[in-house]
């Protein structure tokens, strides 16, 4: 297998696209970012005609594989009577009574176009509804790229985050808002008895506690038994609005998003990626109070793009697929994902190297450690190799498996047995060769 055409059209991007990419996350990738020429199903195809069995999956929104039939046919067919308009459409209203039926926290919904819109819609409302300011979000927990969120994510260094009891907030990226770091408390996650000292300590300052339900971002890790109750029941008594950012997990993890799986409802959830199969919509959906501010245009949220027919054409289609036959694509993706989880926590027994497998089938991480849970993100970052990990990743790239380089895999429903066999197989080598 080799890259050569890849690496020639990098050369060339990187004279008009700066970086040579079009997202900084891309920009890392070995041996080489890859150029693609086509993908289906479970398979993407690059432009040195190189097959892989794919685990990225656009960052999780190719929930139903890539170029699904039934989603490409539904846009394609709503897109020729028009595209936008600056208006309404009956679509818009049945999508959002399919989410009211599908999302506990989906009273009412607005959309956008990204994650990182919706996010900041959510934020907007909780601060409305609150009058309040402040927010505390988790460290390595990510919420997009914009200024007031983009503290402690992306892998921030371990001696600039300061002491695990009060952590700084480290913010990204070059060009931030200064502004924007009082309004931010990071903290760990997983540790109620620190929230709770975090939260008496800004009584009557904090609009909105928000962060991944499951953290995919950060190991895949699990809140811990009682943590999202306990969670739950600060915010209630203290007025502060709870945010799930469910834009990994929403309708991936289940038809009502991680809060469904765990039986935690917040406040404010907000969607994206797989609640349209690769079209980019994405969602802020809330509790009935928490949006009566946008009805006299007391609170405003706006966009151009905001539910247009490609999208809600795209999020009809796939709401209807996860509902149908009482979840018959979820059963598909666990059984898949969890034969996978076990197939590799068996090879790294055979092949003597601590793993750990973390997460669920639809999302989970494999991380070379000895630990047995990383519950947060200093465990992780204190504890994982993650050069051995990228040694892993490029040897399963060279057999043609694309994984992600943080340790993420995202199943789809689009992966079949015969995927998972020949991903085991491919794996059993790397292990060997590593
Ligand atoms: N929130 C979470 C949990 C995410 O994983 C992401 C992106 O990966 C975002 C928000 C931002 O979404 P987008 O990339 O669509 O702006």
């Amino acid at each position: 297998m080799d890259f050569k055409k890849s690496t020639a059209l990098y050369e060339r991007s990187k004279k008009s696209l700066a970086g040579g990419v079009s997202s900084q996350a891309r920009i890392g990738e070995k041996p080489v970012p890859l150029f693609f020429e086509s993908g289906k199903g479970s398979k993407l195809y690059d432009v040195d005609g190189n097959e892989y069995i794919d685990y990225q999956m656009a960052n999780g929104p190719a929930f139903f594989g890539h170029s699904p039939d039934f989603l490409l046919e539904a846009v394609n067919r709503e897109m020729q009577r028009f595209q936008l308009f600056a208006g309404q459409h009956e679509m818009e209203i049945r999508v959002s009574e399919l989410v009211q039926q599908a999302v506990p926290c989906a009273e009412l919904v607005r959309y956008n176009s990204s994650g990182t819109e919706a996010v900041q819609s959510a934020l907007r409302m909780a601060r409305a509804y609150t009058g309040r300011n402040k927010f505390i979000k988790f460290e390595g927990h990510y919420h997009g790229w914009m200024d007031s969120v983009f503290y402690s994510t992306f892998h921030p260094p371990l001696d600039r985050i300061g002491p695990y009891e009060s952590p700084s907030a480290v913010p990204v990226s070059a060009g931030q808002s200064r502004g924007t770091a009082e309004e931010v408390i990071t903290l760990p996650w997983n540790d109620l008895a620190l929230l709770t000292m975090a939260v008496e300590k800004h009584q009557g300052e904090l609009a909105a506690i928000i962060m991944e339900p499951i953290a995919c971002n950060v190991n895949s890790a699990l809140p811990r038994a009682g943590f999202l109750e306990g969670v739950r029941q600060l915010c209630s008594d203290r007025g502060i609005v709870l945010i799930f950012d469910e834009v990994i997990t929403g309708f991936r993890i289940g038809l009502g998003g991680a809060q469904g799986y765990l039986g935690v409802t917040p406040d404010i959830g907000v969607f994206a990626k797989a609640m349209a199969g690769g079209f980019p919509v994405s969602m802020v959906a809330a509790k009935k109070e928490i949006m009566t501010s946008l009805e006299d245009s007391t609170t405003v949220l706006a966009g151009t793009y905001n539910s247009n027919v490609m999208v809600m054409a795209a999020a009809e289609a796939s709401i209807h697929k996860l509902m149908e036959n009482d979840g018959a694509v979820y059963r598909h993706v666990y059984s898949v994902g969890n034969r996978l989880m076990d197939g590799l926590r068996g090879l790294a027994l055979t092949h003597e190297e601590d793993v750990l497998v973390q997460g669920l089938g639809p999302a989970f991480h494999m991380i070379f450690t000895a630990e047995k849970e990383l519950p947060d993100y200093r465990s992780g970052a204190q504890k994982s190799d993650g050069e051995r990990y990228a040694r892993f990743r490029v040897g399963m790239l060279e057999n043609g498996v694309r994984l992600m380089d943080d340790g993420r895999w995202f199943l789809s429903t689009a992966h079949t047995e015969d995927d998972i066999d020949r991903t085991l197989e491919i794996a059993d080598r790397t292990f060997r060769s590593l």
